[in-house]
């Protein structure tokens, strides 16, 4: 299995409970590492652009209004099967459909609130990546 890389934000709900080190101690304890990592207060423009692939969805403008509603942590994760390995440990999107010991249904407020992103392809994850991070911010 090749090593990869992935995309993964700790979302607003997650940093005012102070549960950056608890959401990050369990992707690495499921075997990814932390190549790079900011903390940011997101930017509308920012919240619009990264999400724009669900713009004509209902929850979009909550959804920006959420993501810029407190600070997160962007983060660059690498690891065998990155996305997959990280999609596996986030869980479902609705915690009430997140398998136990997963981040979402660990920790996740709601459906929106879920408290952590990441990637869904690798060709995501590539855009994501450059979307927040020079190269240089990346050590692996
Ligand atoms: P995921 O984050 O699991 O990849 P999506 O890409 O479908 O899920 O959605 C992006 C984000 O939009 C979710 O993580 C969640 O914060 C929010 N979201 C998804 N579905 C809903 C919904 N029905 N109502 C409110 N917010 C939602
Ligand atoms: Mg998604």
């Amino acid at each position: 299995m090749a090593v990869t890389r992935t995309f993964s934000i700790i979302k607003p709900d997650a940093t005012r409970r102070n549960l950056t080190g608890a959401v990050t101690q369990m992707l690495e304890e499921s075997g990814l590492r932390v190549v790079a990592s900011k903390r940011i207060r997101m930017s509308r423009e920012q919240a619009e652009g990264f999400y724009a692939v669900h713009k004509e969805r209902p929850f979009y403008g909550e959804l920006c209004d959420f993501m810029t509603s407190g600070p997160v942590v962007v983060q660059v994760l690498e690891g065998e099967d990155a996305v997959r390995r990280n999609r596996d440990i986030m869980g479902a999107t609705n915690p009430a459909d997140a398998a136990e010991g997963t981040i979402r249904k660990s920790f996740a407020e709601s459906i929106e609130a879920n408290s952590v992103h990441g990637s869904d392809s690798d060709e995501n994850a590539a855009n994501e990546i450059a979307f927040f991070f020079a190269k240089d911010e990346i050590v692996g």
